[in-house]
């Protein structure tokens, strides 16, 4: 079988997107208003040779449950099931404390984890970007999930740990 990604991060900071960037095909939900995942959560995906199966994460999103403690929850639950770990993050918004607990989290997987800067739409956003080395996971991949800005970068360093 194919090693599994899993992408976690809050509601609405890109991950379905990222998905449809990855797999080069418009199957995971995007919606504007968070909470909308809730179709096939795997797909089929290679880069550079590797096929790899992506897990899209956040069909729980309308649980009645406190968001902050589902959003770790279920990131806890992704990161087990995988063999590697993309955390996405809204740059446009900045680390959250919701953020912050998956941060925590994903230091205790012994799993390799990369940190994408989300919604880096051009150059200017960049700066943004940097402002996640608060999270303590190094230099984010600064991506734009929506215009594919970044994702060859990421794709590439990402196949080499699978
Ligand atoms: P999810 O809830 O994390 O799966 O987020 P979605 O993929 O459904 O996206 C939520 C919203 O963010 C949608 O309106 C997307 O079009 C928008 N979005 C996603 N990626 C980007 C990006 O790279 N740049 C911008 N500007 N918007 C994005
Ligand atoms: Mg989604």
């Amino acid at each position: 079988l194919p090693p599994v990604v899993a992408i976690i991060g809050r509601p609405n900071v890109g991950k379905s997107t990222l998905v449809n960037r990855i797999i080069g095909r418009r199957e995971a939900v995007v919606e504007d208003v968070p909470g909308v995942t809730r179709d096939r959560v795997s797909y089929q995906a290679e880069w550079g040779g590797q096929d790899f199966t992506l897990v899209d994460t956040g069909g729980w999103e309308h649980d009645a449950k406190g968001l902050q403690a589902r959003v770790a929850e279920q990131a806890e639950i992704a990161a087990d099931l995988a063999d590697a770990v993309i955390f996405v993050v809204d740059s446009s918004v900045g680390a959250t404390a919701t953020d912050e607990s998956v941060m925590k989290m994903l230091r205790r997987i012994k799993k390799p984890v990369f940190l994408v800067a989300n919604k880096v739409d051009d150059i200017m956003q960049e700066a943004e970007a940097h402002a996640l080395w608060s999270l303590g996971f190094g230099q984010p991949y600064p991506v734009s999930a929506l215009h594919g800005r970044g994702t060859a970068d990421l794709l590439d360093d990402l196949v080499k740990k699978l």
